[in-house]
């Protein structure tokens, strides 16, 4: 099998100079689909050289100049529409509607957010005898996990491009092909050479090289709580800014009195897009004890209807699939209640795994605190609304949540909730709203303009 270039430098496609390439394999089939080269620390080396020469003049560049590249990458994107969605089918797992509407459409609607924004963005505003500049940091290391692989990529490339900084990405090892179509696509729309460059590799060679090197001015991270901790503490240590999106445990709260079918039906569908490898899954539910089981029996009926292979994908690897198995079981001898699913693979071939709910879950329970990544949804219990909102803010998490209730008390208690984005009674998801974390689900925000300010500078000069 011939082996893919992974490293754009420069504006230029080259061999790795890691030994061992990345293989790809199709969660689905369990077959290897494609090689790739694996970038070393060298490779990355070239790449930030590549970024902080192209800096000065991206920099400078009007903000009319860099809305048209990225108008003209949404439109690269567009065109491989078709191809990015079968790439993420493939390496992913994703069901093919899943992999257009949301891995595909959403990142193209992500890069023309950021070309419309920054036409319009104010780099320059007044206050008293100031005028106050908002400047580019300047390379920005990003790295990125695998569950959105082009969407996670897109959230952090399109703001840095369109603040002015260049890009050195590391893309998650699992799916560099969806990562390649990107830099193809980049290419395409005309940026300059060494503005956005890109090593595939592995997280502790590619990805630490990249934390690590003086000529980065930003890390950007996206991807778990445990590696989010390091980078934030490497990034300290050289006192660079840093972005972390991280983990989440959130909750889907039913206040007394909610609509308990709607409530669930959208709770299932949000927690189980996607395998449950959704950083913002809402994998606790919090039903009033009067209607508890009502609700129970609501969802054993719902998730009947995510037939694996067919509405739910695989989990994106064996070693997923063993972490999320392990947690079943542990559900199991923690004492929760098995409602559906369970540990048994549902299939004889591809990383499945049955949507699995638990009912009589106790918040201090692993599989109530704990992020799973995987489709298990746990019921708990709640006596009032204090006793609702002690549970739901209590883990060390905060990055989303959902109430269900009476508008004003639904909204009031939507305020009282420690997550950075909560939906009141089925509110759509906004890609132009802020996403980030409260408490160890991360620092910082993407999406829309408060996605673009992590990558500015603010300067005031006196006049
Ligand atoms: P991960 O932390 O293992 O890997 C993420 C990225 O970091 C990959 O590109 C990996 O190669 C790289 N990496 C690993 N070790 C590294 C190191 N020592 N130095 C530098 N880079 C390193 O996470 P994952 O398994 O790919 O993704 C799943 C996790 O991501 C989940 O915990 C999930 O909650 C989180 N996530 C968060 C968000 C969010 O926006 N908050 C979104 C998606 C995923």
């Amino acid at each position: 099998m011939k082996v893919l270039d992974g490293v754009y430098v420069d504006g230029a496609w080259r061999s790795a100079g890691a030994a061992e390439p990345l293989a790809v394999v199709d969660p689905a089939t369990e077959e290897v689909v494609a090689r790739v080269g694996a970038g070393s620390a060298q490779d990355v080396d070239a790449a930030v050289r590549a970024a902080r020469d192209a800096f000065p003049g991206w920099a400078a560049a009007p903000p009319a100049e860099r809305a048209a590249r990225l108008a003209a990458l949404r439109d690269a994107m567009a065109t491989r529409a078709d191809e990015i969605a079968a790439t993420v089918t493939r390496e992913l797992g994703a069901p093919p509607k899943l992999a257009k509407a949301v891995h595909t459409q959403l990142p193209i609607a992500v890069a023309g957010s950021y070309a419309d924004l920054v036409a319009s963005y104010p780099f320059e505003t007044q206050v008293g005898n100031s005028t106050v500049l908002m400047e580019p940091v300047g390379v920005v290391g990003a790295i990125t996990p695998w569950n959105y692989p082009l969407h996670q990529i897109v959230a952090k490339v399109a703001p840095a491009l369109a603040a002015g900084c260049t890009v050195v990405l590391k893309p998650a090892e699992n799916t560099p092909l969806t990562a390649r179509l990107f830099a193809e696509a980049v290419h395409e729309a005309g940026f300059p050479a060494g503005v956005f460059n890109m090593v595939v590799g592995l997280g502790p060679v590619a990805g630490q090289a990249l934390v690590e090197h003086p000529g980065v001015d930003m890390v950007s991270f996206t991807g778990s709580t445990a590696v989010g901790r390091r980078i934030g503490a490497l990034a300290g240590g050289a006192v660079k800014r840093v972005a972390l999106e991280l983990g989440g445990k959130s909750a889907s709260v039913l206040l007394p009195g909610a609509d308990l079918a709607p409530a669930i039906k959208a709770t299932l569908a949000n927690a189980l897009s996607n395998s449950g490898q959704r950083c913002s899954a809402l994998t606790r539910v919090l039903v009033h004890r009067d209607q508890y089981e009502e609700a129970v029996a609501l969802a054993a009926e719902a998730v009947a209807g995510y037939v694996p292979g067919e509405r739910i994908g695989p989990l994106v690897s064996a070693e997923q699939r063993e972490r999320v198995v392990g947690y079943i079981e542990k559900g199991v001898a923690e004492g929760a209640r098995l409602v559906a699913g369970g540990p048994t693979p549902p299939l004889s071939r591809g990383y499945y795994v049955s949507p699995t709910l638990f009912a009589d879950v106790a918040p201090e329970m692993a599989i109530a605190q704990e992020e799973i990544f995987g489709p298990v949804v746990a019921f708990l219990r709640f006596e009032d609304e204090e006793d609702a909102l002690r549970i739901a803010n209590g883990t060390v998490y905060g990055l989303a949540g959902a109430v269900w209730g009476a508008p004003d008390e639904a909204a009031a208690f939507a305020r009282r909730m420690e997550a950075g984005q909560v939906d009141v009674n089925g509110g759509r998801f906004n890609a132009r709203a802020p996403f980030g974390g409260y408490k160890q689900s991360g620092i910082g925000r993407e999406l829309g303009e408060h996605g673009l300010t992590e990558y500015l500078h603010t300067k005031s000069l006196q006049f």
